[in-house]
């Protein structure tokens, strides 16, 4: 079991290497945005296409076990968006971005945002030729789960902790969930933001603008 599972993971990484390689050719920026379901990574990729293009060319791959609700969202935000269902998956792996990325074709300078199937397991041991992983978490959970979910911490470049707008219903410690990220991951940077009402997206789209015209970012994992 544990030899089949190292295979998979060894194929993976594979055709990863070569979707990074041809998108680094390409200068297209890959960023798999990876979470649990529910913490707003649809909404917050419809907040940046809206705010961001024409600006910045933004394409879209969504992974979801059914239903392609969520690509005909990013569709109205104004994209281009592949659905990719995962049927009983819980991940994407690169074999499906490498056929999304062929159909999407995207052009040199674009935005390629990846909106993994909602799950902060696995995702954290399939590369899909990003050059980060983006981690979103919402104060409408734990504040605890940077220190129960540390793989997924450890993969990922940037913390954007969303919904804060909902701070004064709920009880969460913004400063506890950081610091423990940090902790897991000391080089993880940390954005604030509320998708819905805007709050810190300026920080966060001075990070995409950064990595765009940087698209080399240190890989952490
Ligand atoms: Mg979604
Ligand atoms: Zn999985």
């Amino acid at each position: 079991m544990v030899t089949l599972e190292r295979k998979v993971l060894e194929k993976n990484d594979r055709i990863a290497l070569e979707i990074r390689r041809e998108l680094r050719e390409r200068r297209v920026l890959a960023l798999n945005f990876v979470s649990s379901p529910g913490a707003g990574k649809t909404t917050l990729l419809e907040r940046i296409i809206q705010d961001l293009s024409p600006e910045l060319t933004i394409q879209v791959i969504e992974g979801d076990q059914a239903t392609d609700r969520d690509a005909q969202r990013i569709r109205s935000a104004g994209a281009r968006a592949v659905q990719v269902n995962t049927g009983a998956g819980c991940h994407l792996d690169a074999s499906m971005v490498a056929r999304a990325i062929e159909e999407l074709d995207p052009p040199g300078g674009a935005l390629l945002a990846i909106e993994n199937v909602g799950n902060l397991v696995c995702p954290a041991l399939f590369d899909l030729g990003e050059v980060c992983k983006v981690l979103v978490l919402s104060v409408t959970e734990g504040d605890d789960k940077p220190a129960k979910y540390p793989h997924i911490v450890r993969a990922s470049q940037l913390l954007v902790l969303n919904k804060i707008d909902l701070l004064p219903y709920v009880l969460f410690d913004t400063d506890r969930c950081i610091e423990l990220a940090g902790k897991v991951n000391p080089r993880i940077q940390s954005l604030r933001v509320s998708a819905t009402r805007g709050d810190g997206l300026a920080d966060l789209y001075r990070w995409l603008r950064a990595q765009a015209a940087h698209p080399e970012c240190e890989r952490s994992s």
